[in-house]
């Protein structure tokens, strides 16, 4: 019985915490702007607010109402040929139907009453009558024959002000937020439509010297369409205002509401120590997740001259130093002594040869740097091919795998006996132990002979290694 519960409470767990995601599906591929940067950039935007799935099209000519069928919210950073009439209907269906719309930048230019210039555009070369559905769906159309011409001044700074701040998309947010941007001005506005946010376009940048509308929403038989007219290029979607009216937007596209920001899970806390040994500064990208927060001491002394057990939940030792001292130590030891996290790196192998609680009860090792006791020192052999093969199921070897790197080999070596293997290597150059967990009281302790260098660095088995020790040595 209790191991029917227990059962249950695994399969529940992770139903229950985890709503289910919000489909997007964007429509990319043509543009007369940088889609090929900017689409990669607007996934990103939703998949970090961490409630959307999100695929890319690149050809959404000849799409299907099956194609769209899966989906809640379609994204259009497209500007190009027509799509032919099966698609077209579809995308009108789907939305008509009760579904979200996003219409991004120049998104609104296409399928008008002028060709499109520039590269990437029409299929055949040729002008294609207006989509006249569109235009409804969009809420506003470009006019490139009939003046006023819509379009846009000179790029620059300027302020998007809420003009419904009441509305779920802007509802707790700043009166207003910057764009260094295009401002599009001219736009032929549809019945219907309710403006969100506006700018004013000055006139000594080529402007209207008016406000013109940015954000707007407007129904489309069931449906809710969001229309961003910002976003010329990825330093326009970096702006913090960018980022969050277009998630925003596209949440009340998908859903008509905006789900409250998610309070988010606290950051593991990640100091890392070198010192005493170069290394490629592509070390520093294995540390680049956005749940990690990660602190740099360019030596030991510098990393425990103070009780570190506060700030804390894990520490990376890179470095190659004997020299830590008694004050320095007993740092170190508390903070092992608090439960913390030790991940031991490559050359921090040979660290403190003179200090058996380090290689006894942390490392696990010790690289002799000189004979010691009637044993010859250890060797190493740079740039060997290794391949390394998973010994024991634990949450560090995950679903890696076997790996097969260039790296460096250390031979020789004493290792303890309690280790448990997790990965072993064959090759000659090498001990066979890679990669271990020591047992420990309190502490949770990995040691990883892996990652001399930008080869190494590079690997994604050897990156995912090490973002696991990190996460299992401070208790994620
Ligand atoms: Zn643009
Ligand atoms: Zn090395």
């Amino acid at each position: 019985m209790k191991r029917l519960l227990l059962a249950l409470l695994i399969v529940a767990t992770p139903l229950a915490a985890q709503p289910a995601k919000l489909r997007a599906l964007i429509y990319s591929g043509r543009n007369n702007h940088d889609w090929r940067t900017t689409t990669p950039f607007l996934k990103k935007i939703l998949l970090d607010t961490g409630r959307f799935d999100v695929r890319v099209n690149e050809e959404p000519a000849g799409n299907s109402a099956a194609t769209l069928a899966p989906y809640d919210v379609l994204v259009l950073d497209y500007c190009g040929a027509r799509w032919g009439e099966t698609a077209e209907k579809a995308v009108e269906r789907f939305v008509a139907s009760g579904k979200g719309l996003v219409v991004f930048h120049a998104a609104s230019y296409p399928f008008g009453d002028a060709p499109i210039l520039g590269d990437n555009m029409t299929n055949t070369g040729k002008f294609e009558p207006p989509w006249m559905e569109y235009r409804k769906m969009v809420g506003a159309f470009w006019s490139k024959a009939e003046k006023p011409i819509t379009g846009h001044g000179q790029r620059h700074s300027f302020k998007v002000k809420w003009t419904r701040p009441d509305h779920p998309v802007a509802c707790g947010l700043e009166e207003s937020f910057w764009a260094t941007d295009e401002l599009y001005h001219g736009f032929r506005m549809m019945p219907g439509v309710e403006v969100l946010a506006t700018a004013f376009d000055d006139a000594k940048f080529g402007g209207t010297g008016k406000d013109e509308p940015i954000l707007w929403t407007v129904r489309y038989g069931q449906g809710r369409v969001f229309q961003h007219a910002l976003g010329h290029n990825v330093a326009a979607l970096q702006e913090a205002g960018f980022r969050a009216s277009f998630a925003r937007g596209a949440e009340w596209a998908a859903t008509g509401s905006v789900s409250p920001p998610a309070s988010g899970k606290p950051k593991t806390r990640l100091l890392v120590v070198t010192g005493g040994h170069t290394y490629d500064t592509t070390f520093y990208t294995l540390f680049d997740h956005p749940d990690l927060a990660w602190d740099h001491a360019t030596s030991n002394r510098a990393a425990f001259k103070k009780d570190v057990r506060d700030n804390y939940d894990t520490v990376l030792l890179y470095n190659m130093e004997q020299e830590l001292n008694e004050a320095e130590r007993k740092n170190f030891q508390d903070f092992v002594e608090a439960g913390k996290g030790v991940v031991t790196l490559h050359h921090a192998a040979a660290n403190y040869n003179a200090w058996p609680w380090w290689y006894e009860q942390i490392s696990g090792v010790k690289y002799f740097l000189k004979p010691e006791g009637g044993r010859p020192g250890s060797t190493y052999r740079h740039d060997i091919e290794l391949f390394v093969t998973p010994a024991a199921k634990h949450p560090v070897a995950g679903d890696i795998g076997p790996m097969h790197l260039t790296d460096e080999g250390y031979k020789g070596m004493w290792i303890s006996p309690k280790a448990q293997i997790l990965f072993t290597t064959d090759h000659p150059d090498a001990d066979k132990p890679s990669v271990w967990t020591m047992p420990h009281e309190k502490a949770r302790l990995v040691t990883i002979l892996l990652g001399h260098d930008k080869l190494a660095h590079a690997n994604d088995g050897f990156r995912k290694l090490v973002k696991n020790a990190i996460d299992w040595t401070a208790g994620k």
